[in-house]
């Protein structure tokens, strides 16, 4: 599978603070099931500056650092048919919402959760396991 801008999300790398408080909203919530249930990926890309997809082979070159601190794993996370995204996307959604694009957030509105899911300690802090 290649990466490109159509089948990634959430590869982006914030430039606005981390708000106080996380947005916890279905859009939140999504996300962060897609991601728990998702699988680690072992291609690793993110977007350049110019919006084209890079992908390098291999865990370590994977890890993307937040402004505000937090690291993402080194695998990215197939989380629904042709779509990837990072251990960081919950964490970008819920904190860093100002950064996010739209058309990420249409493509995450799409995605399904259980509604009786109760995401997991630490997902919207990167901490994926
Ligand atoms: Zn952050």
């Amino acid at each position: 599978m290649k990466l490109t801008a159509e089948n990634i999300i959430l590869f982006i790398h914030p430039t606005e603070e981390k708000t106080k408080k996380p947005i916890l909203d279905e859009i939140s919530y999504k996300i962060a099931y897609a991601i728990e249930t998702g699988k680690p990926n072992f291609v690793v890309g993110f977007l350049d500056k110019n919006k084209k997809a890079s992908i390098s082979k291999g865990m370590t070159l994977g890890h993307h650092t937040c402004k505000c601190g937090a690291t993402s794993e080194g695998s990215d996370y197939k989380i629904a048919e042709g779509l990837y995204t990072n251990s960081l996307g919950a964490h970008y959604v819920a904190f860093h919402r100002n950064d996010v694009p739209k058309s990420d957030i249409e493509k995450i509105s799409k995605l399904t959760y259980k509604k009786d899911y109760i995401p997991r300690q630490g997902i919207f802090d990167g901490v994926t396991d």
